[in-house]
C-alpha cells in the first residue's frame, strides 16, 4: 500500500535527519526542509522532496507543501523539529538571538502547522508532531529565551489539540533532554558553551536515532490514538 506524505522540518541534521530516515524506511514519501539544501539531499532518500526554505518564511513554507502534495498527495504528519538554542545570560545576551529563537522556535513551527493544517481538517485526519523539550517544562541556567520558546511549543499544542481533536487531527508534542547534535555548535557565548559541552561529556545524552524512534512510536499508533505527549531522556540525565 502507498505510504502518506510526512513533512520534516529542520532535515539537515540531528533529530529531522534521523526522524527523515526513519520515516523513509517505513517507505514514506517525504519533503525535507532547512537551508542547507545540500545536506538534506546528502541523506540521499529516495521518493523525497528537498527544499531549502527558511521556516520562518511562511509563505516558503505553505509552497513547499504545495509542491510536495503535487508529486505525492496530501500531507498526513508534520514534524515541526526546526530549532534553534543560543544559550546566554539575559544580561548580556545579544538581543537579535532571543528574536532568532522566537522565530524559528515559536512562528517557524506555526508556519508549518498553517501549511498543513487546513488540508489535515478537510480530511479529517492528520498529525501534527511539535518538537519540544524538557527545557519546555523546566528551567536550566542561561536557557530563559530557549525555554521560554519550548514552552511556548507546549502551551501552543495543547491549545491546537484542542482546537483539532473533534476534527480527527492528531497533535503531539515530543520532549527529547539533552541529544547528541549540533544543536550546542551555535551559541555563541565560549564559556556557555564549554561548560554545556563538559556537561554532555560527563553525563549521558540521547542519540538523535532514539529521538527519532520515538516519534516514528508516536505517528504508528492507529489514528483513533493521540499520543498527546512524550518526555524522553537518556536514563542518567538528572
Ligand atoms: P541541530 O542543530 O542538529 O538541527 C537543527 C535543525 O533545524 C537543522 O536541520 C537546521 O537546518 C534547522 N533549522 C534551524 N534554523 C532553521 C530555519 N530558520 N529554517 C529552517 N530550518 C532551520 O539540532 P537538533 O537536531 O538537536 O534539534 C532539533 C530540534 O530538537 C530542535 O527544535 C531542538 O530545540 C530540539 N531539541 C534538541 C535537544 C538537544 O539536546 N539536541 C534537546 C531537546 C530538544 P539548517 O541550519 O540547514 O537550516
Amino acid at each position: 500500500m502507498t505510504k502518506p506524505l510526512i513533512v520534516i522540518t529542520g532535515a539537515s541534521s540531528g533529530i529531522g535527519a534521523a526522524t527523515a530516515r526513519a520515516f523513509s524506511e517505513l517507505g514514506h514519501p517525504l519533503l525535507l526542509l532547512a537551508r542547507r539544501l545540500d545536506r538534506l539531499e546528502d541523506l540521499k532518500l529516495p521518493n523525497t522532496l528537498c527544499r531549502a526554505v527558511d521556516v520562518t518564511d511562511a509563505q516558503a513554507v505553505s509552497d513547499a507543501v504545495a509542491e510536495a502534495e503535487l508529486q505525492h498527495g496530501p500531507v498526513d504528519a508534520i514534524v515541526n523539529n526546526a530549532g534553534v538554542m543560543l544559550l546566554g545570560r539575559i544580561g548580556d545576551q545579544p538581543t537579535q538571538e532571543w528574536r532568532t529563537m522566537v522565530d524559528v522556535n515559536v512562528h517557524g513551527l506555526l508556519n508549518g502547522v498553517y501549511a498543513v493544517l487546513p488540508g489535515m481538517v478537510e480530511r479529517g485526519r492528520g498529525t501534527v508532531i511539535n518538537v519540544s523539550s524538557v527545557a519546555g517544562r523546566k528551567g536550566f541556567p542561561n536557557h530563559t529565551v530557549y525555554c521560554g520558546t519550548k514552552f511556548a511549543v507546549h502551551a501552543m499544542s495543547e491549545n491546537l489539540r484542542e482546537e483539532v481533536a473533534a476534527k480527527g487531527v492528531r497533535v503531539t508534542t515530543i520532549a527529547p533532554g539533552a541529544v547528541e547534535t549540533e544543536l550546542l555548535s551555535h551559541t555563541s557565548d565560549d564559556g556557555i558553551k564549554a561548560d554545556y559541552q563538559a556537561w554532555k561529556e560527563a553525563n549521558d545524552v540521547l542519540t538523535a536515532e532514539d529521538v527519532a524512534a520515538t516519534i516514528r512510536f508516536a505517528y504508528e499508533q492507529p489514528q483513533r490514538v493521540c499520543v498527546r505527549e512524550i518526555v524522553v531522556a537518556a536514563t542518567g540525565q538528572q
